[in-house]
């Protein structure tokens, strides 16, 4: 089996991409005749490496990497979001770009899949900074991306004012607005209803659905979440409001634990008025190394990647993994879990509220007819129910987890597209 690396990735370090590769090696062998197309997505199609030079404030010009990458186009325009962390690369973007496709393709949204990011730590940046780096970055995007071509969007590090800044940035350009170059852009200028929360509501909507199966009440179950910015702090509040109990959150700035129960809404305003993870009064502060060991139901990262590896797995005693984070599980760890008879939800599936929305957004975007709140949070909870229900029946009836099964479901769409499709020229 072809596990090779493009000759423009560092072997020594393969980074997310090889996880990436290895995932499709697993799913391989269930394609039948369509595997002969499998090759297709162990490449990305177009990659684009850009330059992004800023002026900071002082002065100085900083240089910065820019990705964009389109892993898959066989069954629509590219989507995805763009990251700005420091630890932004080639790899990470290839990986994210193929997560894409592989999500959009299992929910079935009629999109391919592309990631972009810029090596960049926005939290050392200026508003100013950043606005110029984000801006710099869409020109430099050029008509790489479009409504019709590859469509951007918030990813970790990123928000709806810096998707504000590159479909103002992308329409200047142009010399017409529009607003379907990006999605999870605010309210007030084309957004949709609902895409904020919507990553954390879809994690919550497809943990629930699986917790019914597994015969795990959600009232009183025991939740962990790592991460608490867009994605765990939703997912935390989804939780909560439907009657778990939120016994832990991680975040950068440390771990808080309380086994009564940490009402997140708490924990949010008491951030948000400049209060540290220390001295909040709904929880104690405990050592970071005790999260994954925690005695709980069900795990929730939603942070980076890489997290969950075997020795993370080994402590690991939830029943429920909910990946809200893309790729926390390497395939190492995935197996111990398995092993000790925990269930993985799998970040193509767990996550895909986001850009399920981002969906309902664009859709929204190109009729210029906008939907109710209610529309958003009914018609997001169908997709994700129905596309839980049929990989959790694939899953049994093809004796394999959960990500494959995901990854047999999307991989068999976008490989049907590329064969009918056929090869130009
Ligand atoms: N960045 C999100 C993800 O990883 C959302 C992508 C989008 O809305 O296009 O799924």
């Amino acid at each position: 089996m072809s596990t090779r690396l493009p000759s423009y990735l560092n072997a020594a370090e393969p980074g997310p991409w090889a996880m990436f590769l290895q995932q499709l090696d697993r799913v391989e062998p269930h394609l039948g005749e369509l595997a002969r197309w499998t090759d297709t997505l162990r490449r990305p199609k177009r990659t684009l490496v850009v330059d992004v030079p800023v002026r900071m404030d002082d002065g100085r010009i900083e240089h910065f990497e820019g990705f964009r990458v389109q892993h898959n186009l066989s069954r629509g325009p590219g989507k995805g979001g763009v990251r700005f962390h420091p630890a932004v690369n080639l790899s990470e973007v290839m990986a994210l770009s193929g997560w894409m496709t592989v999500k959009n393709a299992a929910v079935n949204l009629p999109y391919g899949g592309a990631k972009g990011g810029v090596r960049v730590d926005p939290g050392q940046l200026s508003r100013g900074e950043l606005e110029r780096l984000t801006r710099r970055y869409t020109s430099e995007l050029g008509d790489f991306i479009g409504a019709e071509r590859d469509i951007p969007a918030p990813d970790v590090g990123t928000n709806d004012q810096v998707m504000a800044w590159m479909m103002d940035t992308y329409s200047v350009n142009h010399g017409t607005m529009q607003p379907g170059v990006v999605t999870g852009k605010p309210v007030s200028m084309g957004g949709s209803l609902g895409r904020r929360d919507a990553t954390g509501r879809g994690c919550f909507v497809v943990a629930r659905e699986a917790m019914r199966r597994l015969g795990l009440p959600l009232a009183g179950a025991r939740v962990a979440v790592q991460g608490f910015g867009n994605v765990g702090n939703a997912t935390a509040r989804a939780f909560h409001d439907e009657g778990a109990r939120l016994i832990a959150v991680q975040d950068v700035h440390g771990t808080v634990f309380n086994d009564a129960g940490i009402d997140p809404h708490a924990l949010l305003a008491h951030l948000k008025a400049g209060g540290s993870w220390s001295d909040f009064p709904g929880a104690s502060l405990i050592p970071d190394d005790q999260f994954w060991g925690l005695d709980c139901d069900v795990l929730v990262p939603a942070a980076l990647e890489g997290q969950i590896t075997p020795e993370v797995a080994a402590q690991v005693r939830a029943r429920l993994v909910v990946e809200g984070a893309n790729g926390p599980t390497t395939p190492e760890a995935e197996d111990i879990l398995h092993d000790k008879g925990c269930t993985v939800l799998p970040d193509v599936l767990a996550n895909a509220g986001g850009v399920t929305v981002s969906y309902f957004e664009w859709v929204q975007n190109a009729t210029s007819f906008f939907w109710t709140e209610q529309d958003i949070h009914a018609k997001l909870d169908r997709v994700l129910s129905e596309a839980f229900d049929s990989i959790w029946r694939s899953a049994h009836d093809k004796g394999v987890n959960l990500r494959t099964a995901t990854f047999i479901t999307a991989c068999s769409r976008v490989l049907e597209a590329r064969a009918m499709r056929g090869l130009y020229p």
